[in-house]
C-alpha cells in the first residue's frame, strides 16, 4: 500500500512522527534561518534540553560546545563540503548536555525540503571505555616504569575528573604508623583545604575519607553540611566550595588500608551508577599504583638500609663514601670518618639478652642521628659497629663531633626487656683527610687503627689518625 501525503501539514506530520520514533537524537532546523523547528524525544533524553531553550543552529552549538569559535571553524566548513543531500561523513564533536556533563557524538545531517536534520549518535561510553583503557595502561606503564606515585595518581584524579566534569576527585594516603592521611594527588582542591587535611588522623565523624578510612567502607555524604561526619569541617567544606562527598577506602590485594579516593561535588548529591562504577575503577587503579609503589620503596629500603636500625647498610655506605671522597678530591674539600664500636657488648647480650642488646644497638641509632646534622651519614657497618661519614669535616671538627658522640652514648640509658636500666659506652676511632687522594678502603683502615687504639687506651675515648694513601708513600 502506498501512502501519498501532498498536504503540506500532512507531510509535516509524517516528518514529526518519523523523526521522533527515530531512536537517534535528532532535530530540524530551517536552511533559510537556522532556526531549530524540531526536537525528538531521544535527543530530549540525551542531551535534557526542550525546544524552547533553543533558539538557532549556530546559539545552540555555541551553549553546548563551550567553545566561541566552533560553530564558524568546524560546522560551517563541513555543511559547505557536499551538494548531496547528505552529510558525506559525520563528525565527532563533544557536546555539553543541559546539566552540563559531556556527551559525545557523531554528528550527520540529511536534507528534507527546506529542513535540515541533525542526527546526534552517541558514542559516550565508547569514547569513555576507549579512553578509560588508555588511562589504564598509561598508568599501568608508569606503575611498571616506578614512576614517582604522586605523578600517577595526579593522573587518575584527572581522568575521573574528566569523566565527570563537576566532580573534584581526591586521592589521599594512608600511614600506618602514625593512623593518619597524608596528600595523594588533589590538584583541583584549594590549596589551603589540602593543607588542612594533610596529616589528618583518622577516625569516625573525620570527614568521609578519615570516616571510610576508618570504619573501611565506602562513606557516601550527601550533603555534607547536615551529616555528622562533617560536623567539625563546615569551614573547610565552604573553603572548598563543596557539599557532597562520597570516599572509598583504597584496599591492597593483601586486604590492608593504603589511603581514600573521594569524590567531591558542589552541590548536595549521591552517586549515579556511573559514577560508583568510576569509584571502583579509581579505587582498583589506585590500590595497583600504591602497591606496587610501597613494594618497590620496601625492596630499596631493604637493599640500602638496615633492618634492626634503620640506619645505611655497609653496601650503601660504601657508595655513598665514593661519591663523597671523589667530590672531596675535585673540590679540595676536607673529609672525616668517625667509626664506633660498642665496648663489651658480648656481656650486654651475656647479661640482659639478645633482645635487649638489639634495643642499645637501636637506642644508638637514634641517639647518633640526633647529635649529627643531615649531610653527616650514619651507617651500621657490622655487628655493634658503627661509622659517620663527615663530608667537609677538618680533623677538629671531626674530633668534636666524635666526642659529642662519645658522651652521647655514655650517658643513653636503655630499658632491658624487663625493665632494667642498661648504660653502655663506645670507642672511637676517626680518620680524616686534608689532602691528596684516598681509597674508601684507606680511610676505613685508618679508622679502624684509631679505633683499635681506643680499645687499647681503655675504651669510652676517641682517638685521631690523618689519613694517607699508600700509593703516595711508596
Ligand atoms: P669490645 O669492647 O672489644 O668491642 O668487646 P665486645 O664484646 O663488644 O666485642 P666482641 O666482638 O667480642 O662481641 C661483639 C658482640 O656483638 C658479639 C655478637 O653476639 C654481638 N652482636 C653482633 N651483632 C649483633 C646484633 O645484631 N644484635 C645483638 N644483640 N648482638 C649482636
Ligand atoms: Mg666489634
Ligand atoms: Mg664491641
Amino acid at each position: 500500500m502506498v501512502l501519498v501525503m501532498t498536504h503540506p501539514e500532512n507531510e509535516l506530520f509524517r516528518l514529526e512522527t518519523l523523526v521522533d520514533s527515530s531512536p537517534i537524537p535528532a532535530f530540524w532546523s530551517s536552511i533559510d534561518s537556522g532556526s531549530i523547528e524540531y526536537i525528538n524525544s531521544a535527543f530530549y533524553s540525551l542531551f535534557g534540553f526542550v525546544l524552547a531553550d533553543l533558539s538557532d543552529v549556530r546559539s545552540w552549538y555555541h551553549l553546548a560546545s563551550r567553545q566561541p569559535d566552533f560553530y564558524s571553524q568546524m560546522i560551517e566548513p563541513w555543511l559547505g563540503e557536499t551538494d548531496l543531500p547528505h552529510s558525506i561523513r559525520d563528525i565527532q564533536i563533544k557536546l555539553f548536555d543541559k546539566q552540563g556533563n559531556i556527551c559525545d557524538v557523531n554528528l550527520c545531517f540529511s536534507i528534507v525540503g527546506h529542513k535540515r536534520l541533525w542526527y546526534f549518535n552517541d558514542v559516550t561510553n565508547y569514547c569513555v571505555a576507549e579512553q578509560r583503557l588508555s588511562a589504564r595502561s598509561n598508568m599501568l606503564e608508569r606503575v611498571a616504569k616506578s614512576s614517582a606515585l604522586v605523578d600517577t595518581l595526579h593522573m587518575l584524579v584527572k581522568q575521573i575528573q574528566y569523566e565527570t566534569p563537576q566532580a573534584i576527585c581526591s586521592v589521599l594516603l594512608f600511614d600506618p604508623q602514625t593512623q593518619c592521611l597524608t596528600m595523594g594527588a588533589a590538584p583541583n582542591l584549594p590549596e589551603a583545604y589540602n593543607q588542612a587535611i594533610d596529616g589528618v588522623k583518622i577516625g569516625l565523624n573525620v570527614g568521609s575519607c578519615g570516616t571510610a578510612a576508618f570504619l573501611r567502607q565506602r562513606v557516601i555524604v550527601e550533603d555534607v553540611f547536615c551529616h555528622p561526619y562533617w560536623a567539625n569541617f563546615h569551614d573547610l567544606a565552604t573553603l572548598a566550595g563543596i557539599s557532597a562527598c562520597w570516599s572509598d577506602p583504597i584496599i591492597s590485594s593483601k586486604g590492608a588500608l593504603l589511603g581514600t579516593f573521594a569524590i567531591y561535588k558542589a552541590k548536595p548529591s549521591v552517586p549515579s551508577i556511573k559514577e560508583l562504577e568510576l569509584i571502583n575503577f579509581a579505587s582498583n587503579l589506585a590500590s595497583i599504583a600504591i602497591e606496587s609503589f610501597r613494594a618497590q620503596e620496601e625492596l630499596e629500603r631493604r637493599a640500602y638500609y638496615d633492618h634492626l636500625t634503620g640506619l645505611v647498610n655497609r653496601g650503601y655506605f660504601f657508595e655513598l663514601c665514593e661519591q663523597a671522597l671523589s667530590l672531596a678530591l675535585t673540590s679540595s674539600s676536607p673529609i672525616a670518618m668517625i667509626m664506633l664500636d660498642v665496648d663489651h657488648f658480648k656481656q650486654v647480650n651475656d647479661f640482659y639478652g639478645h633482645k635487649s642488646g638489639d634495643l642499645v644497638l637501636q637506642a644508638l641509632a637514634e641517639s647518633g642521628r640526633s647529635v649529627l646534622a643531615e649531610e653527616e651519614v650514619l651507617a651500621r657497618i657490622g655487628g655493634e659497629e658503627f661509622i659517620v661519614l663527615l663530608p667537609g669535616s677538618t680533623q677538629a671538627e671531626a674530633t668534636k663531633t666524635a666526642e659529642r658522640l662519645r658522651m652521647k652514648m655514655e650517658n643513653c640509658m636503655v630499658l632491658s626487656g624487663d625493665n632494667q636500666k642498661i648504660y653502655f659506652t663506645v670507642s672511637i676511632g676517626v680518620a680524616y683527610k686534608v689532602t691528596g687522594q684516598c681509597s674508601v678502603d684507606e680511610m676505613l683502615s685508618c679508622a679502624d687503627k684509631a679505633l683499635y687504639q681506643s680499645k687499647a687506651a681503655g675504651r669510652n675515648c676517641v682517638s685521631v689518625l690523618a689519613c694517607q694513601s699508600q700509593e703516595m708513600l711508596f
